[in-house]
Parts: structure tokens; sequence; C-alpha cells
């Protein structure tokens, strides 16, 4: 509780001293990776504003305050992810807004569906379609700047390559490895690196904050101490003490664990920095396990 105080009191100090300075455009995304892309394709022609972004605090717990729900009233474009991960802007943008508001569901764009895991970011594909999206809306808004924005859209999708080769990469020395994860943030990266992924039930469970099933445990540790699961994707924003326990198991069992993260950590200069840093450490844990 008292990280959620200290975080909402400088995040509504930060969003009043943005507010009155900006006379352009307002986008506010719900969680800072999307943000980032916004920033990456509107440039000058917008101020940015993120919800989420505070790396010690679990964002499925997340609930709104005063400044949250003014910032979504005053966005021109709201960004949010959808499926069930960010229902609390749903309840914001049910109320009083812009007339003029777009409002940008990503999960749509990739035609994602309630009860799917939420963590659609992490699927390769996802930002490539939200900057196509933010190109078309800011060119209805702003035509002027259409080519623009086309062009960097153009330069974002050109600094996923990198990202791109690294999957190929990876996929192609170990696509079928069997790996485990805390809780499904880094599912849709491991689905595109070939992976098979072991004990999702125990996952999302951790993930609704859930006290997994015995069953759903012990499946999780043998995983673990036969050495089945050859990564353990730890996600240190969401914690608890069966989360530490398996992290535990995973370093006597010696099975290599790959630390990530659900919203980008601010030491990361854009999403695909981030991603590349992830799939680095997936890389050090292949060959740790050599
Ligand atoms: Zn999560």
């Amino acid at each position: 509780m008292k990280t959620l105080l200290q975080f909402t009191c400088i995040a509504s100090l930060w969003l009043t001293a943005v507010s009155a300075h900006a006379d352009g455009l307002k986008i506010v995304a719900a969680e800072n990776f999307y943000g980032g892309v916004a920033k990456q394709i509107a440039g000058d022609s917008a101020t940015v504003t993120s919800i989420l972004t505070n790396p010690n605090q679990d964002p499925h717990e997340f609930t709104t305050n005063a400044s949250t729900a003014k910032s979504v009233a005053d966005a021109d474009i709201v960004i949010y992810s959808g499926i069930s991960y960010d229902p609390w802007i749903e309840k914001l943008l049910g109320t009083n807004g812009k007339p003029n508001r777009v409002v940008i569901n990503v999960a749509d764009l990739i035609g994602g569906k309630d009860g799917d895991n939420p963590h659609i970011w992490y699927d390769p594909r996802t930002m490539p379609a939200l900057g196509a999206k933010l190109v078309e809306v800011l060119s209805k808004i702003d035509p002027a700047q259409a080519g623009a924005y086309q062009k960097r859209l153009d330069d974002f999708n050109t600094s996923m390559q990198p990202e791109l080769d690294k999957i190929t990469q990876i996929k192609a020395s170990s696509a079928g490895l069997e790996v485990t994860a805390t809780e499904p943030v880094f599912g849709y990266m491991a689905k595109a690196l070939g992976f098979k992924m072991l004990n999702y039930d125990f996952q999302v469970n951790i993930m609704n904050d859930t006290e997994p099933s015995a069953d759903q445990t012990v499946a999780f540790e043998k995983s673990l101490t036969s050495k089945t699961a050859k990564i353990l994707f730890y996600n240190s924003q969401v914690t608890d003490p069966t989360t530490d326990r398996i992290k535990k198991i995973a370093q006597q069992s010696r099975v290599p664990i790959v630390g990530v993260t659900e919203t980008q950590p601010p030491d990361e200069k854009s999403y695909v920095d981030w991603m590349m840093h992830e799939l680095v450490g997936v890389q050090a844990a292949l060959g740790a396990k050599n």
C-alpha cells in the first residue's frame, strides 16, 4: 500500500505539470510499453502519458485514483491492452471524456479474445499492429503530418528487425524446449520461440492472486527437480511466498532462471531494447544448460 501511495502521489504531481504545458494532442496509454511506442510514432505531435510505469507494482492489482481518471478524461487518444488485463480503464472510459476521443483496444488489433493470455505485448506481432493503427488515427487527425507518421512507423518496424532475427535464431536451435514460468507474462514470446510452456494453469492462478492447487504445485516442483523444465521464467512484478519457493527450488535444482517483468523497466530506452535484453537472457540460460 505504501508503494502504491508513493506512486500515485508522484504520478499526480507529474500529470499536473504535463497538462499545464501541453498544447498538442494528448495520448494516454494504460501501460508504459504502449506509451513508449506511441511516442515513437507520434513524435512531437503529442504528449504521451503512461499510467502503469512502476516496476515494483503488480499491474493485475492496480486501482485507479483521481489523477488517472483526469488524464483519461482529458485524452484525445487512449490506448489500453484489453482482454481483462486493464479492466480499470474500461470503467474510466465509461464516464466523461472528450467528444472525439479515439480509444484503441490493442487486443482487438490482433484478434485477442477474453480468456486468452492477456500479456499480448510479448507477442512480436502486437507492436507493429499498434504502430499501424496509430498512423491511421493520427493521420486522420492531422493529415499534413501523415508522411511523418508513416516514416516513424517504418523506422520502428526496422528497429524491430534485430528482435525478430534473434527470435528466429533461438527458435532454430531450441524449438520444442520445455520451459516453465511463475506467471504467464512471457507466454507469447515463449510460443514465438517454439518453446513448450509447462504448468500454465498454475501460472494463471498466480496471475489472479489465487492459491494454485496442491496437484498443480506438486507438478510444478517436479518439473524443476526432474529438470524437465530447462528454464524458469520468473516474473519479478507478480510475486508471493509460492513464487519465492519455486525460485528457490529452481536454484537448488540448477534450472536457469530468466527474470522478466510486466511493465517496461525504467532503464530500458525502448520496447525493442527491453525485449532484446530478455532474449539475451534466454540465450545465456540456454548456454548455461549446455
Ligand atoms: Zn501478469
